[in-house]
C-alpha cells in the first residue's frame, strides 16, 4: 500500500520540481519478496525474513558523510535520494510506491512491522508520522506546554496527537476546513479554530486568551502557507518556540518585525524530513498510542493502480483526507 502524499500531488500538478517520467509514491508499505545476501536485521535489530511486512525511510544516502557523521543531518547527505522522486530512466528502476514492486535500496533504515498494525495504520509512518515526530521533538515541547498547530491536514493531525503524548497540556489546531477541524478532536485538538473566519489580530487575541498566562509555548507550521508565519510568532509567549515544516516548496517570503523574535527570546526553527530514529518513534507511537487516536481513520480512500489519475483527483480536491493506492 502506498499513500498519496501531499507532495506526490505537488509533483503531479508540475508545481514541484520532479524528473520526468518519474515514478512516484513514497509513504509505502510491502512485504518482502526477495532479500540480499547482506540483508539480515532491521533498524530495531528483529530479524529479516521474505514475507515480512514492513516500511522504510522515505530517502536512502550513498554511504558515510559529513552530514551523517558530523552533523546527524543524515537526511542532507550529498547525493541523497528518495523514493517517489526519482526518474524511471534510474537503475533499478523500481523505486516508486506507486507500483506493484518496488527495490529498496542500500542506505535506506528498514522497519520490520507489528502484525497488529494494520496498512492503513502503517503506510503513513515513514513519511507523515516521521516528520511530525521532528517537528514536535525539534519544537521541545514538554510536559504541561500549549501548542498551536497551523494546519489540520494529516501532518496536522498525527501533530496534535504527537503532542498530547509528548505532555501537551492544551493543543490548539487552526484550518479553514470544516471537516479537518470535526477530525482534530478525535486526534486530541482541543480547541480548532477556522483561521478565516477572524480578523488576524482577533486571532492572535483569542489564542493567546486560551493560553493563560502568557501565549503559546510552542507553535507548529504545517499548511504550507507563509502568510500565517507572522500570527504564529505573535501568539507566542516569551522564550516559546516556532518550527517550520509545511513550507516544502520555493519562493515562500514572508514579512515579519525580527524585533519580536529578539525581545521575546523566541526560537524559529525550520526542520525538513526526519532522522532515522524518527522512524523508530513514530511506529513505537502509532503501535503504541492506536487505541487511544483513530489512526487507521485517516487513510480513507482505496484504489487500483489503475485507478491512480482518480485517486489525486480527490486527493487534490480534498474528497478524501488520505488516498491509498493498493496496486
Ligand atoms: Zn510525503
Amino acid at each position: 500500500m502506498s499513500t498519496i502524499c501531499r507532495s506526490d500531488i505537488h509533483s503531479y500538478q508540475g508545481h514541484r520540481p520532479n524528473p520526468r517520467p518519474g515514478l512516484l509514491g513514497h509513504e509505502v508499505v510491502g512485504e518482502v519478496v526477495e532479500l540480499g545476501a547482506e540483508v539480515k536485521t532491521d533498524l530495531g535489530g528483529d530479524a529479516l525474513a521474505v514475507g515480512d511486512r514492513i516500511t522504510w525511510s522515505e530517502y536512502f544516502i550513498p554511504g558515510a558523510n559529513y552530514y551523517r557523521d558530523v552533523l546527524d543531518l543524515p537526511q542532507k547527505s550529498p547525493g541523497v535520494d528518495k523514493y517517489g522522486h526519482m526518474s524511471v530512466h534510474k537503475e533499478p528502476h523500481f523505486h516508486g510506491g506507486f507500483g506493484e514492486y518496488c527495490y529498496v535500496l542500500p542506505g535506506s533504515w528498514i522497519l520490520k512491522l507489528p502484525a497488529a498494525l494494520s496498512d492503513e495504520e502503517a503506510t503513513p509512518l515513514n513519511c507523515g508520522v516521521a516528520t511530525m515526530m521532528a517537528a514536535t521533538e525539534a519544537a521541545g515541547i514538554a510536559m504541561g506546554d500549549a501548542v498551536v498547530i497551523q494546519g489540520l491536514g494529516l501532518l496536522g493531525l498525527y501533530g496534535a496527537a504527537i503532542a498530547k503524548g509528548r505532555g501537551a497540556r492544551l493543543v490548539i489546531g487552526l484550518d479553514p476546513v470544516p471537516a479537518r477541524r470535526e477530525l482534530g478532536a478525535r486526534f486530541g485538538v482541543d480547541l480548532a479554530l477556522d483561521p478565516r473566519a477572524h480578523e488576524e489580530g482577533a486571532l492572535v487575541q483569542r489564542i493567546r486568551a486560551a493560553c493563560r498566562p502568557d501565549g503559546a509555548d510552542r507553535v507548529i507550521e504545517v499548511c504550507g502557507s507563509p502568510e500565517v508565519i507572522a500570527s504564529g510568532v505573535r501568539v507566542l509567549r516569551v522564550g516559546g518556540s516556532y518550527v517550520l515544516a509545511g513550507l516544502v516548496n520555493p519562493n515562500a517570503q514572508f514579512s515579519l518585525d525580527a524585533n519580536l523574535l529578539v525581545r521575546n527570546l523566541l526560537t524559529l526553527r525550520g526542520v525538513h524530513n526526519y532522522h532515522p530514529r524518527h522512524l523508530i518513534q513514530a511506529l513505537g507511537f502509532v503501535a503504541g498510542e492506536r487505541q487511544r487516536f483513530p489512526f487507521h481513520a485517516l487513510v480513507d480512500g482505496h484504489y487500483r493502480l489503475s485507478e491512480i489519475d482518480r485517486a489525486m483527483r480527490d486527493a487534490a480536491e480534498h474528497r478524501v483526507l488520505r488516498a491509498a493506492i493498493v496496486p
